[in-house]
């Protein structure tokens, strides 16, 4: 088997403080990885800059000009981390000299370096995606433990085929990399999408370690955002779920028309201001959660419908 061309691809968004720490960490491996004849000698690191508004792209501009293997992507905006790994991955398999396998990574290196051998390892013996697994998250907050795992949960429950405690730290060949372009969503949920390309795959294990500097680049707000990307994009059991509530309404109605027949009949009317403006409340409110969540949907629909690129390329380093 050929020697395997590798591109380990990391995104980094405000990364001053960690790049600077973790870029000779992963060159130094990378050179390691190339004297032991385990990848070819023009692998390459790139380093993609998801519109960081520090000096992110600085560093990785010097970092270009003192290792030629060091490469950069600057996008022209911060698209997220999704989209920025999927930018980082489709430049590096590009054109004949493109890489034949990627592994992504957060430049934070939360994820163990020594897990990047084995996933070559199982590149070899055939598998074309390896996806690192959390065994321990210890190092974690717990609120970011609790809600990384109640996440997983939801996801499993909801009947999407994830990989359960599987981020974003995996390895890839050039040809899942292909398949994966094909999907065109622009709600990018890369830990939704790889399962269902179907090809070879297997975990690693690893623990995860703490954050070494800088601090989380995960707002809330984005957390969030990608737990209902997540969600929305590969399951419609919550509209399922707004309709049995509907049913369950249904039924109250029906209870309430029987209470006011009876009332009718034993001649006490004018009452039963206080059930009806109850009635109308709740049923308002229903209506309401139904036809919002119909909207996201149909948000999501006319965002699809516009094929709008993901994300456009400022510049290019090697
Ligand atoms: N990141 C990015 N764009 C964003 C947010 C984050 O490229 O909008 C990158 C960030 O630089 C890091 C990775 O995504 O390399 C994961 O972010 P972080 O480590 O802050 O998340 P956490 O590990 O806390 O979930
Ligand atoms: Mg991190």
């Amino acid at each position: 088997m050929k020697t395997l061309r590798l591109a380990i691809v990391a995104p980094c968004y405000n990364e001053e403080d960690m790049l600077p720490l973790s870029a000779p960490r992963l060159v130094a491996l990378m050179k390691q990885l190339m004297s032991d004849g385990k990848i070819a000698q023009d692998s390459f690191l790139l380093f993609v800059n998801d519109g960081s508004r520090d000096r992110t792209w600085e560093i990785i501009e010097q970092l270009h000009a003192s290792e030629p293997i060091c490469r950069g992507l600057d996008l022209s905006r911060n698209v997220g981390h999704q989209n920025a790994i999927m930018a980082g991955m489709e430049a590096a398999i590009e054109g004949p000299e493109g890489a034949d396998g990627v592994i992504t990574i957060d430049v934070d290196l939360q994820d163990p370096l020594e897990c990047i051998p084995v996933m070559i390892d199982d590149y070899y013996e055939g598998y074309d995606v390896v996806y690192g697994v959390r065994s321990s998250r210890e190092s974690d907050s717990f609120l970011k433990r609790f809600t990384a795992e109640s996440f997983y949960k939801l996801q499993a429950a909801l009947g999407l085929k994830t990989i359960y405690n599987h981020a974003d730290f995996r390895f890839m060949t050039r040809r899942v990399i292909g398949e994966l372009s094909k999907y065109e969503e622009r709600n990018l949920y890369l830990r939704g999408i790889i399962p269902m390309i179907g090809f070879p795959s297997t975990t690693v294990e690893e623990v995860r370690a703490e954050r070494e500097a800088g601090t989380t680049k995960y707002t809330l707000r984005k957390m969030l955002r990608l737990a209902f990307d997540g969600i929305s994009s590969f399951s419609i059991t919550p509209i399922y779920m707004i309709l049995g509530l509907g049913w369950i309404f249904i039924l109250i109605a029906l209870g309430m028309a029987v209470y006011v027949i009876v009332s009718l009949v034993k001649g006490s009317v004018a009452q039963g201001w206080a059930s009806l403006m109850l009635s109308i409340w709740l049923v308002g409110g229903i209506v309401m959660i139904s036809i919002g969540l119909v909207g996201l949907y149909v948000g999501k629909v006319y965002m699809e419908t516009k094929h709008r690129p993901r994300y456009h390329i400022k510049k290019r380093l090697g």
